[in-house]
């Protein structure tokens, strides 16, 4: 789960990482007020929150001066559409903004804390060279970034923090500092369960690190654990398709192809689509049911995926171990039927009491295509999208 960053430097606050002040706006009234009450020197920062990063070279982060400067540029803000190189040619709106104190900085370091996959191992990730650039330094200059992993068995320990000072060739009172910083982001991402947790730019303002900026994304298969977390979720960032599929208890993910994907597991979804790529097609969605479903679990499921954005057709591909196939065949005919389905739907149903399905299917009123594996699937719903 995402949050914004005005939210992440709440908690990073709490947990002893240094943020600078500032608080968040949803219309001009309240920018006004902050600036009155916090800032009477006027010199701040406008931030727009949405769930992207990228936001500076895209106009939404604007430096102020005075209080009618930050009026105007939270005036610019409120109700544009931000196009970042995150978040796809449609942009995101913003609704809300944070205003901060503005610093003046001397040095933008990267700094993040993840778990690599690869190591099975919480990761800190910096560069001397932070800001706004990090991901094409990435690529071009891979032997700038530093990494060091936490041992489990021992913790966060004061030699990982020298070493990365050492690398950024930070001062002593900085690498001090980043002693503190690191064992304190150490702390929050096990507490509260993050999945990362990335600051940048890290920067020098004053002589002093700083967090000017902060992603956090928190885990939320571990959500259960932080009931107070699940507050900080704002509805209007996420995907409308997806909120209401997981209101079903299905996960529901949007993709940028044109056909449609419904299985039940998280395998068969991805082995569906690696197959879909595989024969030179692109997904639009997938949703995965999960293990038990009843005849209105799948209608949702079909309703869900064939309101996608781009979807031209929709491959189902159900192996029914527990699951009841006939259930599953049964609200997608009646889905089809209800909605009046007319682009082509591709079946592979296998396992308990497909035979039942097989029958259910093939005697649905708006035809529907039948498969006898996924390659097979694949391939009829490529020839179907190419003759239409
Ligand atoms: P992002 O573009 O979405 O990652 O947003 P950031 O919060 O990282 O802001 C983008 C850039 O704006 C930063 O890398 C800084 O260079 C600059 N910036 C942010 N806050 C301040 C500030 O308080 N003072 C100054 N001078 N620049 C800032
Ligand atoms: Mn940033």
């Amino acid at each position: 789960m995402n949050i914004h960053e005005y939210q992440a430097k709440q908690m990073m606050d709490r947990y002893g990482i240094p943020v600078p002040e500032g608080y968040p706006a949803d219309n001009i009234e309240e920018v006004e007020q902050i600036m009155d009450l916090h800032f009477p020197d006027g010199k701040i920062v406008v931030k727009a929150q949405i769930h992207s990063g990228g936001r500076g070279k895209a106009g939404g982060v604007i430096l102020a001066n005075t209080k009618e400067e930050a009026i105007e540029a939270a005036r610019k803000l409120f109700g544009k559409t931000l196009v970042t190189k995150q978040t796809g040619p449609q942009g995101k709106l913003v609704r809300k903004v944070y205003i901060e104190k503005q610093s003046q900085i001397e040095r933008e370091i990267y700094l993040s804390l993840l778990i690599d996959t690869n190591v099975g191992r919480h990761t800190f990730v910096a560069c001397g060279e932070g800001g706004t650039s990090i991901e094409e330094l990435a690529e071009t200059a891979p032997e700038k970034i530093i990494k060091e992993t936490i041992d489990p068995s021992v913790g966060f320990c004061k030699d990982t923090a020298t070493n990365i000072a050492e690398r950024l060739e930070l001062n002593d009172t900085n690498s001090a500092e980043l002693t503190d910083i690191l064992s304190h982001m150490y702390e929050m991402f096990i507490q509260e369960d993050c999945t990362l947790i990335e600051i940048n730019p890290l920067a020098i303002c004053n002589g002093h690190l700083m967090a000017l900026d902060a992603k956090v994304t928190l885990d939320s298969d571990a959500m259960f654990r932080h009931k107070e977390n699940l507050e900080l979720q704002d509805l209007n960032e996420e995907d409308p398709l997806e909120l209401e599929a997981s209101a079903f208890g299905m996960n529901y993910v949007s993709l940028s192809g044109n056909i449609g994907c419904i299985c039940n597991g998280a395998g068969l979804g991805m082995s569906s689509m690696d197959t879909i790529y595989h024969y030179g097609g692109k997904p639009a969605n997938f949703m995965d049911t999960g293990g038990t479903i009843t005849v209105d679990k799948a209608y949702k499921a079909f309703e869900i995926v064939s309101r996608g954005e781009n979807v031209k057709g929709i491959i189902v591909n159900i192996f029914g171990g527990i699951a009841r196939t006939d259930l599953i065949a049964e609200g997608i005919v009646k889905a089809m039927d209800e909605l009046n389905y007319e682009k082509p739907v591709v079946v592979r149903i296998e396992g308990n009491r497909a035979e039942t399905a097989h029958e259910t299917l093939k005697n649905a009123r708006i035809p529907v295509i039948l498969a006898e594996n996924c390659s097979d699937a694949v391939k009829k719903m490529l020839k179907k999208l190419e003759e239409d």
